[in-house]
């Protein structure tokens, strides 16, 4: 016996017009179709209809990740500070934390993930190899101060993650645990009914080496991944640079010394690279002490010789010509800029040289990178050759031109390694008796983000059509008449309803036909079975929501044709 829930009896406001604030079809729509309604920025209350979706995808969600042999917990969102010192994140996070004191005024957190935590619980609950591998997950509300909480639920400072973790004793175990995550989260998305790709990602906040992302290519989205036509080569801009490869039979360019052993002068300089004392040079980076003190790029900024005085020092000076240390100095322009760097489009140049990136200004101080940190993703005394992605530029793996779309990250899987394990020191009793550093993973979706990119991917001009693992319910009843239609409407709901149909009825009274009609095409369940002009004869309308395609049944057969 599956619910059948009467509109009359539901607290449902569908609205005929778009919130003045909503941007994108997806905050339009749910709001409009009464799932979703703003309580603060970027913090939302689910109204019946839309908490009945949040829970069928945390349903599908929780039945793959019990799959794969990970076993549910609920950690608190509300957290002590000591063990985001311990891993540096209190400060690492910035604004992003949502900071609170309690009334002693003692720090505390709401957690915008959890590794931490999970590690602090393994290490107290699992203390052999015989415990291990393990994978622990919840389903919970994480905070996050995001900067531009717009897009409705798609970008929450208050959301709903699945995250999960997995703890191994060795680098195999982890990979297979990674591995596992992968297959769940493709059958995952599959299930939900979403479009997706799965592109390289950079690891960010967690740290960590391998990491992945599930981007749901939408308008909406704000990603920018690239995908190759030819080969399965995909990576989120953002990661693309990180991904480089070394080419075979490509030279990184030559980078001159002027190892002096006075402090060189401006003129030396010049003599140097055989201009006037006052030239401005547009194809040079200049290093003092391995210092980027200058850079000049082709309709962009230049390096006026006259300047660099005040950086000259008695050091080595590398002077780079932008032609070597970017293949294509013009596309180095879109990022010189003042846009932070998750702002910017990369792409691997197969004429750069592994490994490196740039990822400064003029100079260090006036350091663009914000999801980058020195000495973590890179070395401090490398320059990151950076050229900003275009469509069609080539595949890093094979050359053929590059596709480049929007997409909205509804899942990011890490394969952390050690870095929060040494941090706690987290060791279980090996096999041979000695203690072994675990390794983990982590591994998140956004569940209330899903039911965003769902809505961005599926909806139409009439509005939100749902996937039926989904959707709010499986049929839509609509009594589109009087009485008799009412009641016919009801009789034929309590059969689906025994069948185990999921079934929503509009038996509203004193509502048009006209309005139940847009209401239902707004709402979005997958079919809508109207009682209408032929109620009398116990003949109902059937209609696709997505295709639109109708259908006059029975009831019988409308009953065998649903269940
Ligand atoms: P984004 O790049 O969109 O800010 P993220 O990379 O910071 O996301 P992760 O730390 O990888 O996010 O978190 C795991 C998942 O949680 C993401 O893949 C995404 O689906 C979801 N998520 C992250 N931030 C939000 C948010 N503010 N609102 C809703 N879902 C979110
Ligand atoms: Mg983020
Ligand atoms: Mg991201
Ligand atoms: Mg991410």
């Amino acid at each position: 016996m599956a619910q059948v829930q009467r509109m009359s009896r539901l607290m449902v406001k569908t609205l005929r017009d778009d919130p003045a604030d909503a941007e994108t079809l997806s905050h339009k729509l749910l709001v409009r179709a009464g799932y979703v309604r703003r309580t603060s920025a970027g913090i939302w209350t689910w109204l019946p209809l839309g908490k009945k979706v949040l829970e069928n995808v945390a349903r599908v969600v929780r039945e793959e990740m019990d799959a794969i042999g990970g076993q549910e917990v609920l950690l608190p969102a509300l957290l002590p500070r000591e063990p985001y010192d311990a891993s540096g994140r209190w400060d690492e996070y910035g604004d992003l934390l949502f900071r609170v004191k309690d009334r002693k005024g003692a720090d505390y957190l709401l957690g915008p993930t959890h590794e931490e935590i999970f590690t602090q619980i393994v290490k107290d609950q699992c203390s052999s190899y015989k415990d291990l591998p393990v994978i622990l997950y919840q389903i919970q509300t994480k905070y996050r101060d995001e900067a531009r909480p717009r897009s409705g639920v798609l970008r929450g400072r208050e959301f709903q993650m699945k995250d999960s973790y997995s703890f191994d004793t060795t680098d195999e175990g982890l990979v297979e645990s990674y591995g596992l995550h992968r297959e769940a989260y493709q059958k995952i998305f599959a299930r939900l009914g979403l479009d997706y790709r799965i592109v390289s990602a950079v690891s960010g906040a967690m740290g960590g080496s391998a990491s992945e992302e599930f981007l749901a290519p939408a308008a909406a989205g704000e990603d920018t991944f690239v995908d190759c036509p030819a080969c399965d080569y995909a990576a989120n801009t953002e990661a693309v640079t990180f991904a480089l490869t070394p080419v075979e039979g490509v030279e990184h360019g030559p980078v001159e010394e002027l190892d002096t052993p006075d402090t060189p002068t401006i003129e030396t300089l010049a003599e140097h690279l055989g201009v006037p004392a006052s030239a401005t040079l547009k194809n040079l980076l200049v290093k003092v002490d391995g210092e980027i003190v200058a850079v000049g790029v082709p309709g962009d900024r230049e390096v006026d010789l006259g300047k660099l005085g005040e950086h000259l020092a008695p050091a080595v000076v590398e002077l780079v010509t932008a032609e070597d240390f970017v293949g294509r100095a013009d596309l180095v322009r879109g990022y010189v800029g003042p846009q932070g760097l998750d702002k910017v489009r990369y792409i691997a140049d197969p004429r750069v040289a592994p490994g490196t990136a740039w990822i400064t200004g003029a100079n260090k101080a006036d350091k663009h990178a914000r999801n980058v940190v020195c000495g973590r993703d890179f070395e401090v005394d490398d320059y990151l050759d950076v050229v900003v992605v275009e469509e069609g530029d080539p595949c890093p793996a094979c050359g053929t031109g590059l596709k480049m779309d929007r997409a909205i990250e509804i899942g990011h899987i890490f394969q952390l390694g050690r870095k929060y394990a040494d941090t706690f020191q987290l060791d279980v009793l090996g096999q041979n008796g000695k203690p072994v550093r675990v390794t983990m993973g982590s591994y998140g979706i956004g569940v209330s983000r899903a039911v965003a990119a769902l809505a961005e991917q599926s909806a139409d001009s009439q509005g939100l059509c749902w996937p039926r693992e989904v959707a709010p319910a499986d049929v839509h009843v609509v009594a589109a008449g009087k009485a008799l239609q009412t009641e016919l409407a009801l009789d034929v709901s309590e059969k689906l309803g025994a069948a185990g149909v999921r079934v929503l009825v509009d038996d509203r009274a004193g509502v048009s036909p006209g309005v139940k009609f847009t209401d239902s095409e707004l709402i979005g369940v997958p079919q809508i079975l109207v009682a209408g002009r032929r109620s009398a004869e116990g003949v109902l309308e059937l209609k696709d929501r997505r295709t639109g395609e109708r259908e006059e049944l029975t009831v019988a057969e409308a009953i065998a044709r649903l269940t």
